[in-house]
């Protein structure tokens, strides 16, 4: 995908099917988007990938690494997830990327599928993949996740997570805690998007005019953009994240603005724009 200036390749790591059964069985709901979640985001039977993918987007002579999926050889309660052996540093190579050539890693939040390339095994010992480049990390959900990591039981989603893919981060010197609102550099925010953990973050780019927002997992799939309350997996607050959807979707509105979120298959992108009184949605945006 391109958008003004920026330049944005899809890695992906895995996929699992999915039916969207599991976020909603409202009919009406369903036929009222169809127009615009159909074959893509929903096919004849009701099914969709649900994808775990990383975005890199090239701006300003800068390159941005966002979201680094599960990584390879974590033990993990969750049979898809339990070591992975993917070739997803080949695949970023096919993209046209090596490891040293990434400028930042910015983790949307400290989820197991969120931060897991931020370190690889060599040797027996858990090292940072991207040497070169400073992780961003969120003040507040660094300090929940640290707080809460000792806490968690063994079946936990992100048993283990905190100590293979942060703390060898920072231990090297390589992690940044940011605030809420924290300019990278021009045309490079981080914002707060709370409510799928209180201290989840999204990235917003402006170039050349036109907006896009990496939206991590404030939704899994676009049906929660048409009705917020349309919930998937857990949320630390249920109530923040719906509010951070209606304002996803003013934003995009206001903005003209992609809407980009980590599970979502191609065509990846949403827009909403108001007709009249009437959200109406688009998926897709330009391509390279
Ligand atoms: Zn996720």
């Amino acid at each position: 995908m391109t958008f003004g200036s920026a330049q944005v390749r899809c890695v992906e790591e895995v996929r699992i099917a999915n039916h969207i059964e599991s976020f909603t069985s409202n009919r009406d709901l369903l036929e009222a988007n169809r127009y615009w979640l159909y074959p893509h985001f929903l096919d004849d039977h009701g099914g969709f990938d649900l994808v775990f993918q990383s975005w890199i987007v090239e701006i300003g002579g800068r390159v941005i690494l966002i979201d680094p999926c599960n990584g390879n050889d974590r033990p993990h309660s969750v049979p898809y997830f339990n070591m992975l052996d993917v070739p997803y540093i080949e695949r970023m190579q096919a993209s046209g990327y090596l490891p040293q050539d990434i400028d930042y890693v910015i983790c949307t939040h400290l989820h197991h599928d969120h931060c897991g390339w931020n370190t690889r095994l060599r040797d027996g010992k858990w090292v940072p993949t991207f040497p070169n480049a400073r992780y961003i990390v969120r003040r507040l959900e660094y300090d929940n996740f640290l707080a809460a990591d000792a806490g968690l039981p063994a079946d936990d989603l992100n048993k283990g997570v905190f100590a293979r893919s942060v703390e060898p981060v920072m231990a090297a010197g390589l992690m940044d805690l940011v605030s809420a609102d924290h300019a990278l550099f021009s045309g490079v925010t981080i914002e707060g998007a709370p409510g799928h953990t209180f201290g989840h973050q999204m990235v917003h780019f402006h170039s050349a005019g036109q907006h896009a927002y990496f939206t991590g997992d404030c939704f899994h799939h676009p049906i929660q953009l048409a009705d917020p309350t349309v919930l998937f997996a857990g949320a630390d607050d249920t109530a923040a994240l719906i509010a951070t959807r209606r304002r996803l979707v003013e934003l995009s509105c206001e903005q003209d603005a992609y809407l980009i979120a980590a599970h979502v298959p191609a065509p990846y992108a949403v827009r909403a724009s108001l007709a009249g009184e009437i959200v109406h949605f688009t998926a897709g945006a330009q391509t390279l």
